[in-house]
């Protein structure tokens, strides 16, 4: 089969992810192919109109937004805006036969501890927690944008023995019941850490603290805002800028397989209408493990076992 391009940067999946990476390798002067085998960009960050008549644009799976560096939004020049939220969660309960719940709102959050356990003991409990991952949060966020940090100096820069050995060295499980009494807490607590994961609290793989860092660090505060017009607006945004660097961005393409003899690859592309080939000097492929074990002929990672239900 003939070569019929050869790029510096071809990238395979044009989630969020692959976007950001095309917009910065065109503007440092590479020529870029972004490969999306859907007929749109944005992956799990993409925005639907669900209201016929309605100009208003919802995110359709991937929602909020904590952990898009301000940088980035600078850097790339993006039009983008996010909103704070009033209410971060409410958990329904039933307490004696009695419905109640736990909001998470702001001023409002004591009384309705309060309400749900009959003290202020866990709500006092749950500032100190939040107040710990806060310290973190304000000093690990910065480095997503830096050069990787190895373990002991992001220990040192973190200079909190206690909080480095509850987040980082033992199953977050075990900090979470010996600072919360109640299981309710506990799970709404938990909830950043098992979502979207295959462990538990006390996975020895701790897995469920990488889970829980990723949602409590964000922007430095472990904010998570509302992104205006739904995470498509995000995902265009970035899609504008990588073409406006000079990027091209092909919708319906499918990378199907990767050769490579370590210095140069050719990427086969399926679309509607057959299958060609790319070269490419490096490819990026914004795609999961399992995709990328079958571009590449390797053999596929074990599976994750078990599955996690989240009802909004
Ligand atoms: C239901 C749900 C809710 C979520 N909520 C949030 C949230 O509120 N906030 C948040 O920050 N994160 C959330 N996430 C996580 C977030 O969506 C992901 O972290 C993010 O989408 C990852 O982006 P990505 O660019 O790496 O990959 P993806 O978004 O998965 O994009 C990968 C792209 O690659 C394409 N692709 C794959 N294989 C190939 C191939 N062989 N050839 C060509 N193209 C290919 C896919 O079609 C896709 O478009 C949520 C995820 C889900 C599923």
């Amino acid at each position: 089969m003939p070569v019929r391009d050869s790029y510096d940067a071809v990238i395979v999946g044009g989630g969020h992810n692959g976007l950001v990476a095309a917009a910065y390798l065109a503007r440092a002067g590479q020529s870029v192919l972004v490969l999306e085998r859907l007929g749109t960009t944005g992956g799990a960050a993409v925005s639907t109109r669900p209201f016929d008549g309605v100009d208003a644009r919802l995110s359709r799976y991937s929602y909020l937004v904590s952990l898009l560096p301000s940088k980035i939004v600078r850097d790339l020049g993006l039009d983008f805006a996010v909103r704070k939220r009033t209410v971060s969660s409410y958990t329904p309960a039933v307490r004696d036969g009695r419905p109640t719940g736990l909001l998470v709102a702001g001023d409002r959050t004591r009384d309705s501890f309060a309400a749900l356990t009959g003290s202020d003991r866990e709500y006092e409990a749950w500032q100190r927690f939040y107040g710990r991952t806060g310290q973190v949060a304000e000093r690990v966020f910065p480095t997503l944008t830096e050069p990787l940090p190895t373990r002991d100096a992001l220990r040192e820069r973190i200079g909190d023995a206690d909080a480095w050995r509850t987040l980082f060295e033992e199953p977050i499980g075990v900090s979470v019941e010996n600072t919360f009494d109640d299981d309710l807490v506990r799970g709404v607590v938990l909830t950043d850490a098992l979502i979207g994961t295959f462990a538990d609290a006390h996975d020895a793989s701790l897995l469920q603290n990488r889970c829980f860092l990723y949602h409590v660090i964000g922007g430095g505060t472990g904010d998570w805002d509302v992104p205006v017009g739904g995470m498509g607006a995000l995902t265009d945004a970035l899609a504008g800028a990588a073409r406006a660097a000079g990027a091209q961005i092909r919708t319906g393409h499918e990378a199907v397989r990767i050769d490579t003899d370590g210095t140069h690859a050719e990427v086969t592309v399926r679309t509607d209408s057959g299958e060609s080939t790319v070269g490419a000097r490096r490819v990026l492929v914004n795609a999961s493990p399992e995709a990328l074990a079958a571009l590449l002929g390797d053999a596929p990672p074990a599976p994750a076992e078990g599955a996690q239900l989240k009802v909004n």
